[in-house]
């Protein structure tokens, strides 16, 4: 194999800083840095040159096209190629690329959910390019990476809100640095490290399951023998054929730019990881689409499918996708670095409380950003965090805020530590043992891992509520803080206040247990268990005031958001229970009464020969009943669709599909797993769990 030069090779297909720096005149090249610092738009004036550098750059690349990208509501990304060609007078063409084309496109935009916003005969749809994140070459197209919005304005996409709440964030930030005496910051920029889960199986085997191929996950399967209880894949040794395939993953991501970083087993058979070094938020969402895409299809060059569904096996680990989350100025500071001198020890519990408060006032937000009815299998089926959001400090950082809302000197190893603006905190050990997995949003020594979000899910959504919840509590902070006579008086009565009024939101236990539902229901914190319960929030009359407070999103965006979520939970179930019908039907009954009459075959040669077919009879009789038992369920699953689908208003449609079609389905999956468990192997119509999970 040819040695891949790694430092070489990395980002050879992005126009990044460095491909600007050389190809753009020093001007243009300083304008546009400029621009991407400050998160600004793009002078009209620079940006013929710039797309004419980029078209010279990306045909050289072999590219031939170009297409803005997009993110629109589906959670998957959009492309239109255009060619660069432009015909002369003399029947020969040339290559162009301009300014406009680069900075604007117009893509027919009535075939995107767009939850009512934009009535068909109106279909316009805008995209714009987000200079921040950086144009590359795929498959013979320059991409560059835009926001997709309508004629009059409002979003259309998961990247617009997100582009705004990190102004929103930073803008918040910034006014709290002001008041600890940076003046120096210009933007703070909100992080983001997603760390991706996702499960390899033989492509041979996945196309035998149309559930697999419709849905994404199994709808039956009875467990196999073996599980993960060994606890023998978590960081196990990784086959060469994964390893093959990871190598490959790696290399591809790399050429774009992409920092692929570690990649290990998962807990579960079949299950893995791939995480990137964190990158600005917009950034890290574009370039996590981006990982999501080259999985699924280096996969299949490798004749494996990537599934990267919640929760495409019952019984075993569903997969996830880690959101750590942190905030840093443009020169390098992390703000929830705990620091080493008061002053940074002062502003370190400043943003903290600022996040406390957050989570714990918008938690019904938190939650329904990770909604999705791929996640409902996961949330609170003890191998994810339960669906009630809490926040995990660890004892050390828990000792401190209990010493400043107790009004004590905090302690540690006998010294004393802490006064806010006196003495100064302990060191937190960063890679604390003290970590808690089951919590849904953990603090990590400097960074916040929220670890509710599925694997499926465009990070967008999770990363434009933090960044705006937070803004909100910094923005309250900062007008509190601002007109203070004594600041340091000010911050501390303002701390000690907010931690005491949302302390309840903290959880350092075990949120497994059975205990902390209980527990938590006392607090007073919500347990939205379902998708549907977790959408119904989104126009709560608080949350549309939060988003048109710092106009991330406005009410028409919110609704439609809602809508469009509503709609897409129905969808997705209706699709699983058409395919879990028509495989009891036509798969698994016809494969049973095979096996059926086989059986009684047996018995009536016994029986003509004098023999007692004891166990025969028992077997047709087990199987008989279930049978009845499956026909029933699957024509009760189908009478259920039929009655969803003729439900007007989309919540109590989805509600419907939540409480009936799911309920139904699930209950004709417990009878085709029972069977799957009894009928010989022979006889069952589609590979196992045993061949899915233990054949790669
Ligand atoms: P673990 O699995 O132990 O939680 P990983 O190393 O797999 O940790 O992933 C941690 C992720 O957090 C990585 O993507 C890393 O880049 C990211 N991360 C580290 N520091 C920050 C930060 N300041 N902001 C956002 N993400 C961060
Ligand atoms: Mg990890």
């Amino acid at each position: 194999m040819e040695n891949f030069n790694v430092v070489e090779q990395f980002g050879i297909d992005v126009f990044n800083e460095e491909t600007m720096r050389q190809r753009l005149p020093k001007n243009v090249f300083k304008t546009l840095k400029k621009t991407i610092a400050e998160g600004k738009e793009l002078d009209s004036s620079i940006a013929d040159i710039v797309a004419n550098a980029m078209k010279d750059w990306a045909i050289e690349k072999g590219a031939t096209h170009y297409t803005h990208w997009f993110q629109p509501m589906t959670g998957i990304t959009a492309e239109k190629h255009d060619s660069f060609i432009s015909p002369t007078n003399d029947g020969t063409v040339i290559m162009e690329f301009s300014g406009k084309e680069l900075i604007k496109g117009e893509p027919d935009a009535s075939s995107f959910p767009s939850g009512g916003i934009r009535a068909t005969f109106e279909a316009r749809g805008y995209t714009a390019w987000d200079p921040t994140s950086y144009a590359f070459v795929k498959g013979g197209s320059l991409y560059i990476p835009t926001a997709f919005y309508s004629y009059s304005g409002e979003a259309l996409d998961k990247k617009t809100p997100l582009l705004r709440s990190m102004d929103v964030v930073s803008d918040a930030a910034l006014r709290i640095l002001k008041l600890f005496g940076n003046t120096t910051t210009k933007r703070v920029v909100a992080t983001v490290g997603a760390e991706q889960e996702y499960f390899l199986i033989d492509k041979k085997n996945y196309d035998k399951r149309k559930d697999l191929i419709f849905t994404g996950r199994t709808l039956f399967g009875a467990p196999a023998p073996k599980g993960q209880e060994l606890d023998d894949h978590y960081f196990g040794v990784i086959k060469d054929r994964v390893a093959d395939y990871m190598k490959d993953l790696d290399e591809r991501l790399w050429k774009l730019g992409i920092t692929s970083k570690t990649k290990h087993n998962e807990v579960a058979p079949a299950q893995h990881e791939n995480a990137p070094i964190f990158a600005p938020a917009n950034l890290a969402t574009d370039q996590n689409q981006l990982t999501m895409e080259l999985m699924k299809k280096v996969a299949l060059e490798h004749g494996l499918v990537c599934l990267l569904h919640e929760k495409p096996f019952a019984g075993i680990n569903g997969s996830g996708k880690h959101d750590n989350w942190s905030l840093s100025t443009d020169d390098g500071q992390n703000l929830l670095d705990p620091g080493n001198s008061p002053m940074e020890n002062a502003q370190f519990l400043t943003f903290l409380a600022a996040i406390i408060k957050a989570v714990d006032e918008y938690s019904d937000l938190l939650r329904m950003s990770v909604a999705s009815p791929g996640n409902d299998h996961r949330l609170g089926a003890n191998e994810a965090p339960p669906a009630i959001i809490s926040i995990f400090l660890g004892e050390e950082l828990q000792g401190v805020v209990d010493a400043l809302v107790e009004g004590k000197e905090y302690t540690s190893n006998g010294k004393q530590m802490f006064n806010v603006g006196v003495s100064s905190l302990p060191d937190f050990p960063k890679d604390s043992t003290d970590r808690n997995r089951t919590s849904p949003f953990a603090f990590t020594g400097n960074k916040f891992e929220f670890r509710m979000v599925g694997s499926n899910l465009n990070i967008a959504g999770p990363n434009t509520i933090l960044n705006t919840i937070v803004a909100n509590s910094l923005t309250e902070f900062a007008d509190v803080l601002e007109g203070a006579e004594n600041f340091n008086e000010a911050l501390h009565d303002l701390l000690v206040k907010t931690i005491s009024e949302h302390k309840r939101v903290i959880f350092n236990g075990n949120g497994y247990g059975n205990e902390w539902p209980v527990e938590a229901e006392k607090r007073g914190l919500p347990n939205l268990k379902s998708t549907v319960d977790a959408v119904a929030c989104v126009t709560a009359p608080k949350n549309i005031a939060l988003f048109k407070k710092f106009g991330v999103y406005s009410e028409v965006e919110l609704y439609s958001r809602q809508e469009i979520l509503f709609e897409n939970y129905s969808k997705v179930i209706n699709i699983e229970a058409l395919t879990a019908a028509d495989m009891a039907k036509t798969e698994i009954l016809p494969a049973v009464m095979k096996f059926a009459k086989d059986v009684c075959d047996i018995a009536a040669s016994k029986k003509a020969l004098g023999l007692e077919p004891t166990v025969e009879t028992e077997m047709a009789k087990k199987v008989n009943d279930l049978t009845a038992a499956l026909s029933e369920k699957a024509y009760a699953l189908s009478d259920a669709v039929v009655k969803a689908q003729a439900i007007e208003g989309e919540e109590a449609k989805a509600r419907c599909y939540h409480d009936e079609v799911f309920s139904t389905m699930q209950s004709l999956r417990a009878v085709a797993d029972e069977l799957e468990t009894i009928v010989g192997e022979e006889y069952w119509p589609y590979p196992t769990y045993d061949e899915l999970l233990f054949n790669v």
